[in-house]
């Protein structure tokens, strides 16, 4: 895939921070960050003048503009968030060892002096290679590459004490032991500084390494006292957590990894602790709510299941029965409702709206985009109008002319329409609702508490009861800990008579075998999608590698057929999916944005290329885009460059369409941070990676509760009501 490998690789070491053009901060100004040596931890911590944990990281020595926006893109704006973001990992190189000592696949650290040191281009002449011998004092050589930085070369000289640290090959030539690209650093008489040891990873975007994020942390590390510790003492005792400052400094500057486990505990246990803190508050403040109930009528639910056209599923049926009783209650309802694309959540969206127009109240129905919600008009229209004659549905969007407008707000205003659908746009708008009772959501993580405010303003019955939908499978316990104000019903059942999307694994070489299927399909009339890999964190890459693949494919391998393409760098993404799904062309070549709600039905295959690379979820949720008809459908997934490992992940696509399995599998093998994307819950790392134990997490509830239950609104603890705060913003459903 043309621009994948363009990536930099997460460590380049020194080669990051030189291509930069900054000169790396020199070792005399900081104290030895050699973790894992025994060097002194204390020397040269001396408060930077002037600076909070509230300042900007800008503020940091060495940290340019650019620098700047690149933390941003991670979460990090202030001091306060670098220290914060505790490493993920650790490369482990250990102490200085001699040469004759080492074995091939060893992560080494080598203290020796250089013997000589050569430029040249490799044979075929595409990389530049920088040579180099490097002796030890017992006299082992150890022979060393780089590629692709031919300064180096200029800058390194034989009898240059070096230190280089990396992973250990046998060289092709003489079977010398030899490291490709090690970090390395010039070292004087006290050894190296930087290099060797415990080398922290911190998450990265394009242009910063971890060994500039470390000396910024560095930097930054005699700040961590002035930080305020959201967590009680007696929480710290109870749950022998560390102080917030030591738990910043072992998890930077490890003696050794335990105590960067500790360290990171002790972060996730606070995050958590933060966030099931502000459910507690959420769901008190919403307990004090008025919402008008509902009154469960049996006739209602009848008059509606006879006007379906097919029994309701056992799920969800399940869901809909969990509604009506939450409907019921003087309380408002807040709930989510979680099935895979096609389990029937419309279905069970109209049976609530049903009950609520039964009791004379309004409902709204908010979707992500104008063409979903037009989707969803003729849905709710299809499930309801038949049963219940007098009940209206409208709908609302900017697409309407102003005429229609004019009448769909007058219909809203008198209560003459009883479900009102559009897009986010609806609320924002000066829509009246005589009476709204009821706000479906689908699809949206960032309805916010702005948004129900404006809600709740727009009706004289309290406040509404919520309702939102997702069609992203969530197990039960990330839901718990993520939206955990929610109450949540999971629709884990298909309807009957889907024909199930096949699914193959495709191995390097056979790739040949989906074309045809794809050929195939297109001759008799179907259309097809390709998916392009994920280039994380770079949409630029992304775009121009799905090009490079939509001209190869259209030169190369359908010359005969219609292409099109579509990536998120394009303007108009909408009117390219319209044209496909109008039958313009017949391959469709994508970028991931396909995942978000296009419905072909006549599409019947899909391709995804670099499939090893997707989650499970996400492969999933893409594989959904087709088998939306009667006609059988294939999903062919390729893998560039498979292991094992990652085809034994793939097959479980093959065997299983139970989102809520392959989920939770997803979560199981790459965490739950990896299923729900990166940082859009605005969690660490740290606490998706604590989700992994359900021990922790109950833990965590029972110390929320019983802090509340001492001091129901964290009075005594400011801090922790504050974080607690900044949590609920930060997840987006409540
Ligand atoms: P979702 O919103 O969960 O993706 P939809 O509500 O759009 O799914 O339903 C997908 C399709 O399945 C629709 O055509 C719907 O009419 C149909 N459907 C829903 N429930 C059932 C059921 N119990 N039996 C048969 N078909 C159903
Ligand atoms: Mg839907």
């Amino acid at each position: 895939m043309a621009g994948v490998d363009a990536t930099p690789p997460p460590l380049s070491a020194g080669a990051g921070d030189r291509a930069s053009g900054r000169t790396p901060v020199r070792p005399s100004t900081l104290p030895g960050s050699g973790a894992g040596f025994a060097q002194p931890r204390q020397g040269g911590r001396r408060p930077l003048a002037g600076l909070t944990p509230e300042a900007p990281v800008a503020e940091l020595p060495h940290v340019a503009p650019a620098d700047v926006k690149r933390l941003a893109k991670l979460g990090i704006t202030t001091v306060r968030d670098l220290l914060l973001d505790l490493p993920y990992d650790w490369e482990q190189y250990g102490p200085p060892a001699p040469v004759a000592r080492l074995r091939p696949g060893d992560q080494a650290t080598v203290v020796g002096t250089l013997v000589r040191v050569l430029a040249r281009r490799s044979p075929r002449g595409r990389l530049d290679l920088t040579e180099a011998l490097l002796q030890d004092d017992d006299g082992g050589a150890l022979q060393i590459v780089w590629f692709n930085q031919p300064y180096l070369a200029r800058q390194l000289r034989a009898g240059h004490r070096l230190a280089v640290a990396g992973a250990v090959h046998l060289s092709r030539y003489g079977g010398l032991p030899e490291m490709r690209n090690p970090h390395h650093e010039l070292v004087g008489e006290g050894g190296p500084r930087r290099v060797g040891g415990l080398m922290p990873k911190y998450h990265l975007t394009a242009g910063l390494t971890s060994r500039r994020r470390a000396s910024w942390v560095e930097a930054a590390l005699p700040l961590a006292e002035r930080l305020e510790d959201p967590l009680p003492p007696a929480t710290l005792a109870r749950h022998r957590l560390l102080p917030l400052a030591e738990a910043i400094r072992r998890g930077h500057r490890p003696r050794e990894l335990g105590e960067w486990r500790q360290a990171r505990h002790r972060m996730a246990f606070a995050e958590l602790l933060e966030l099931q803190a502000a459910f507690l508050l959420a769901r008190r403040r919403m307990a004090v709510e008025r919402a008008t109930p509902i009154p469960y009528r049996q006739e209602v639910i009848e008059a509606f299941k006879a006007g379906l056209g097919f029994p309701l599923t056992r799920a969800q049926r399940k869901a809909i029965w969990e509604i009506y009783q939450d409907l019921e209650r003087e309380v408002p309802m807040n709930r989510l409702l979680d099935g895979d694309v096609g389990s029937g959540k419309t279905a069970v969206a109209a049976a609530a709206a049903a009950m609520v127009h039964a009791a004379g109240l309004q409902t709204v129905v908010m979707a992500p985009t104008e063409v979903l919600a037009r989707q969803h008009l003729g849905a709710f229209r299809g499930y309801l109008e038949r049963s219940f004659p007098d009940l209206r549905v409208e709908l609302l969007v900017s697409g309407l002319g102003a005429k229609e407008r004019r009448r769909v707000k007058a219909a809203a205003a008198s209560g003459h329409c009883a479900v009102l659908v559009g897009t986010h746009a609806l609320i924002e708008d000066d829509v009246k609702l005589a009476a709204l009772g009821l706000a479906i959501v689908d699809e949206q993580h960032r309805f916010g508490t702005r948004q129900r405010e404006l809600l709740r303003e727009r009706s004289e019955h309290g406040r509404p009861h919520f309702l939102a939908m997702t069609a992203t499978p969530i197990p039960r316990s990330l839901a718990l800990a993520l939206y955990g104000e929610m109450a949540l019903s999971i629709i884990d059942e298909m309807p009957p008579g889907r024909t199930p999307v096949e699914t193959r694994v495709v191995e390097p070489g056979r790739r040949e075998e989906a074309y045809q299927v794809v050929r195939r399909e297109v001759r008799a009339g179907r259309q097809a999608f390709v998916i392009c890999p994920l280039i994380e964190e770079s949409g630029a890459l992304e775009a121009k590698a799905a090009t490079a693949e939509f001209d190869h494919l259209r030169r190369e391998v359908f010359p005969d057929l219609r292409l099109t393409l579509v990536h998120g760098r394009m303007r108009d993404k909408d009117a390219v999916m319209r044209a496909f799904r109008e039958g313009a062309s017949d391959i469709l070549v994508a970028t991931s944005v396909v995942e978000v709600g296009v419905d072909v039905p006549n599409a019947t295959v899909m391709v995804v290329e670099g499939a090893e690379r997707f989650g499970l979820a996400q492969l999933h949720q893409l594989r959904g885009r087709v088998g939306r008809s009667r006609l059988p459908s294939y999903c062919f997934l390729l893998a560039d460059d498979p292991s094992a490992k990652s085809l034994e992940r793939l097959r479980l696509l093959e065997q299983t369409t139970d989102g809520f399995r392959l989920a939770q599998e997803d979560m199981r093998l790459r965490g739950a941070g990896e299923l729900m994307g990166p940082r859009q819950h605005g969690m660490s790392d740290m606490a998706m990676a604590a989700l992994q134990r359900p021990e922790l997490l109950s833990e965590v509830r029972q110390e929320a509760q019983q802090l509340l239950e001492e001091d129901p609104s964290l009075e005594r603890w400011p801090g922790l009501w504050r974080a607690a705060q900044r949590r609920l913003e930060l997840t987006s459903l409540s």
